[in-house]
């Protein structure tokens, strides 16, 4: 192994003058023995006769002239069945929950560093028999991990053979050894732990269009502003904007089989609700606690900022574990900007020409070296899985136009632009129906005609005109007023209130605005819509706008958001009913009028 003897410490960057033996390489994992601590660190720069190491503790106390250690293997994710249900920090080192639910605080704990956690005996199935030719990716034991995730463990890269051995299904500890392959290299023995590279994205078979919609349960999300599985999205905002809360809520009721969400640089009473809610939420899918399906990577702001740049590393290295398994897994990185400090500020350290903002130079890389590791795959072993990543970014004072956020731009097809005007006027989710887009429509259209409803795309072009409209409209109202309007544009107006108010505002604290399935967000735009057409009617027949508005129809359509109809054909028939009602009893007072 290499060692090396440190020369300078400049807060977590640290420079190794002399090797005594070995050689580092860039992304090595490192640790320092100090006052009977390991302190892990990773090389990430190669000088000549100067190592540069990035340290992921706090350095005080330590001195020049302490030994370096290389472990021979780069910067990694341990993969083990436990994993699920359990709060990492950036460097995935366990974070004991039962402390900081009560402690309200996410102290690290304080044991010596180490690299083996040991774990329970699982109850594994192995899934090969002797003289079966394994290939990486492929799958060879089965543990129960929690009540909704099965654990499978799959060969490593690099490593195919024919089975010598293999254990019988039984109880096991992570590191046992389960089968034996013969390698040309030799003989391998396969465990259910392994490791794997945070830099390194993992080999797939193929990657695929992302043709599914993630369903997140957010109207304007899943109805205007749609993200496919393997998809990638930005949520830009200022402070108080609702970054946290829509990512909660997408990692709360997302279709994923498995969520991990980081936690970057946040409050660490944030990470504590996280974990609070998430372990008393019940999926409305498998009847489980939230819990068994997610993982959290906690790294709060008081933490070393080394270990926050990796964070969202790690959080992705394991995000693509579980996706080999066959799953379907959504990544929050909750913010993006405050990594990107994290980034800026060892750069700083590292005496690198800044660029843009201090940022350095290959900010756009290592933020595109994120993104892309997103995707809808077939795994190497046959099966699908996905990655989709939902990266939050805070810039300072709402400022889209700083780089990490113009940056971030270049890598996601989605932009749920947070509105601060929106959030002041308490209208939720703030995501501003004029600054924010999809590239997915076209590719996940077909699965909604065919799963939802022929008419969705339609649907959802038709509402987004109206919002359109009424934008333009209040160009012209600004100057003249909206009375002045002509009736047909101040009906444009009326429904386009509904629709922001009825359908793209939702409540996360209330119980039946939490979430709605995909096909009462289609039944809610055609209901508001058949009202548009109603009233146009009207319109068309001499009522006058004035006496449509006062019917009291509009708020009760926007009240149908709460409205606890459980079946859909009878919501659109009630309302309907409702619609036509209000024609016939307008129209009657509208013919009386004229005649
Ligand atoms: P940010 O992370 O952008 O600073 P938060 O996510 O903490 O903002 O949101 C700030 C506040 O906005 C929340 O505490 C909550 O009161 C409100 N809020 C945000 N989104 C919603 C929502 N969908 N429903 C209800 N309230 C919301």
């Amino acid at each position: 192994m290499a060692k090396g003897i440190i020369r300078t410490i400049n807060g977590p960057i640290i420079a190794v003058r002399e090797e005594i033996s070995g050689s580092f390489f860039i992304s090595e994992l490192v640790t320092i023995e100090h006052e009977n601590k390991l302190l892990p660190g990773e090389v990430i720069a190669l000088h000549p006769h100067r190592v540069i190491i990035q340290l992921f503790e706090d350095p005080s106390g330590l001195t020049p002239g302490l030994t370096v250690e290389g472990a021979g293997r780069p910067m990694s994710v341990h993969l083990y069945p436990g994993i699920v249900g359990n709060i990492f920090d950036g460097i995935q080192r366990p974070l004991q929950i039962e402390k900081h639910i009560s402690g309200k605080s996410l102290a690290l704990p304080q044991k010596k560093y180490t690299l083996n956690y040991e774990p329970p005996k699982w109850p594994t199935i192995i899934t090969v028999a002797i003289g079966q030719h394994l290939n990486p990716g492929d799958i060879f034991a089965e543990v129960e991990e929690t009540a909704v995730i099965t654990y499978r463990a799959t060969v490593p890269s690099g490593i195919s053979g024919t089975v010598e051995s293999c254990m019988p299904s039984g109880r096991y500890t992570s590191d046992a050894a389960l089968v034996t392959l013969i390698t040309p290299e030799g003989p391998v023995d396969l465990t259910l732990s392994q490791y794997h590279p945070i830099r390194e994205p993992r080999p797939v078979s193929t990657r695929m269009a992302p043709t599914r919609p993630l369903v997140t349960g957010q109207r304007v999300i899943d109805s205007l502003f749609p993200i496919a599985k393997g998809g990638t999205a930005a949520i830009p905002g200022g402070f108080g904007t609702g970054k946290t809360m829509t990512q909660h809520q997408i990692a709360k009721w997302a279709d994923a089989d498995i969520i991990v969400y980081i936690g970057c640089g946040e409050r660490g009473n944030e990470m504590t609700e996280v974990l609070e809610d998430f372990a008393r939420l019940i999926d409305p899918r498998t009847g489980k606690p939230m819990l068994a399906r997610t993982i959290l990577i906690a790294n709060t702001s008081d933490m070393p900022v080394a270990a926050r740049e990796a964070s969202i590393f790690t959080g992705m290295a394991i995000a693509e574990c579980y996706r080999d398994m066959g799953y379907h897994v959504a990544l929050m990185a909750d913010s993006t900007s405050r990594w990107a400090e994290a980034l800026r500020e060892i750069s700083g350290r590292l005496e690198e020409m800044p660029a843009e903002e201090g940022y350095p130079a290959y900010l756009a890389s290592r933020l595109g070296s994120f993104y892309e590791r997103a995707g809808y795959v077939q795994t190497l072993s046959g099966a699908e899985g996905s990655i989709t990543i939902v990266g939050a970014v805070s810039p300072q004072g709402a400022d889209f136009s700083e780089p990490v956020t113009q940056n971030t731009k270049r890598f996601v097809r989605c932009f749920w632009a947070l509105d601060r005007q929106l959030a002041y006027a308490r209208h939720f989710p703030a995501i501003d129906w004029m600054g924010s887009y999809t590239g997915y429509t076209d590719d996940i259209d077909p699965w909604l005609t065919q799963n939802v409803g022929l008419g969705f795309p339609k649907l959802r072009e038709r509402i987004l005109a109206i919002l359109q409209e009424e934008s333009n409209l209040m160009e012209i109202a600004k100057l003249i007023g909206t009375d002045t309007l002509p009736d047909r544009e101040r009906l444009t107006l009326a429904i386009a209130r509904v629709v922001r108010i009825g359908f793209a505002q939702q409540d996360a604290y209330h119980p039946s605005d939490v979430f709605t399935p995909l096909a009462r967000q289609q039944t809610m735009m055609e209901i508001i819509l058949y009202l548009h057409d109603t009233c146009q009617k009207l319109l068309d027949n001499g009522t006058e706008m004035d006496t449509i508005q006062k019917g009291g129809i509009f708020e009760g359509v926007i009240a149908a958001k709460y409205k606890e109809i459980p079946d859909e054909s009878d919501m659109r028939r009630w309302y309907f009913g409702e619609i036509e009602r209000f024609y016939e009893r307008v129209s009657g007072y509208g013919i009386v009028q004229t005649a």
